[in-house]
């Protein structure tokens, strides 16, 4: 068995043909996160997507020791266009820029020496409850990603074509003129379709996230790209298998 397997391989090689063993492909887990707060709000919803500051941070030190890097999603879209398949590497995302994604999360990460993307409705920038642009701006000076998530937090399938382009683009131009061009898009509710990935495309996004659960094993559908979420309930066991691919 073994003198065949020998014999195969000299072949292979003889032949100039590749081993017949695919060669695996790690992905990158992109984790969805909404708060990192030390104030539970009331009702089943908001508690489950709020997580404590201490079950955060013990998620931070539990990248750094096992020397899993964060990357933000323009990065990896942008090693993935070059053909990289960046290993040991995950992205965190926030979706809808709470206050506490600059009071909370963004001193956290800086403490660990991490990186994230926060997706934010710029609808909704500095209406007290949500991240001043100031604060948007520190947080990018510190290095994260500001994203777009829409104009008013909108499922883009539920609106025509021209109420599409208007949500998505109106986040666009506000980010723009505000903060710095968005690069990357996480979808309100977590819903696209063709002509939706189109607009994205057209808006000059080069990736936009999704919530079908999974990690980015390749780059071929950009505007289609998976996201696990993270939730209060996560110990640190399901953290550790959702942050790895
Ligand atoms: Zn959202």
């Amino acid at each position: 068995m073994i003198r065949l397997a020998l014999l195969l391989a000299f072949l292979c090689v003889a032949l100039g043909a590749a081993p017949a063993v695919a060669r695996p492909i790690e992905g990158v887990p992109v984790l969805m996160y909404h708060k990192v707060d030390p104030h539970t709000p009331p009702g089943p919803v908001g508690r489950s997507l709020t997580l404590e500051p201490a079950a955060f941070e013990a998620q931070l030190a539990w990248l750094r020791t096992h020397a899993i890097r964060t990357m933000t999603m323009n990065d990896l879209a942008d090693a993935l266009k070059r053909g990289e398949h960046p290993r040991n590497a995950v992205v965190l995302t926030f979706d809808d820029g709470y206050s506490d994604a600059a009071e909370v999360v963004t001193p956290l990460l800086r403490k660990y020496g991490a990186r994230a993307s926060f997706y934010i409705s710029a609808g909704f920038v500095g209406d007290g409850r949500h991240a001043s642009w100031a604060q948007l701006r520190t947080m990018r000076a510190a290095g994260m990603e500001i994203g777009c998530h829409g104009t008013h937090h909108l499922d883009l399938t539920h609106l025509s074509r021209t109420g599409a382009a208007r949500e998505a683009g109106g986040c666009v131009v506000a980010l723009s003129r505000y903060l710095s061009p968005p690069t990357t898009y996480a979808y309100a509710a977590g819903r696209w379709n063709a002509s939706i990935a189109d607009l994205m495309r057209r808006l000059g996004m080069k990736a936009a996230l999704t919530e079908r659960p999974g990690a980015v094993t390749s780059f071929a559908a950009p505007y289609a790209l998976p996201r696990r979420r993270i939730d209060r309930s996560a110990g640190l066991a399901s953290f550790a298998a959702l942050a790895t691919p």
